[in-house]
């Protein structure tokens, strides 16, 4: 499967095809993804295995979600 090249989101710049095989969900390059603290915010939410109120302590896991920061154009800023 061969890469192509896309402009970043932010920036405009192209995101090199190493970057794009490494990280095919990415929309902005390295600096840009550098410059806003990363692309992808993690949430962790602790599952709910206990009932509420319970003084029991919930052992149970967390569930992690990966959502996408807004990516603004930097000219627009
Ligand atoms: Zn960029």
């Amino acid at each position: 499967m061969a890469i192509v090249p896309q402009p970043c989101a932010r920036c405009g710049a192209e995101i090199p095809a190493e970057r794009l095989e490494a990280l095919p969900e990415t929309m902005v390059c390295v600096k840009c993804s550098q410059e806003i603290g990363g692309e992808f915010q993690v949430i962790v939410t602790p599952e709910r295995t206990s009932k509420e109120g319970s003084l029991k302590k919930n052992y149970g896991g967390y569930t992690t979600r990966k959502i996408r920061k807004p990516i603004k154009r930097k000219d627009e800023v």
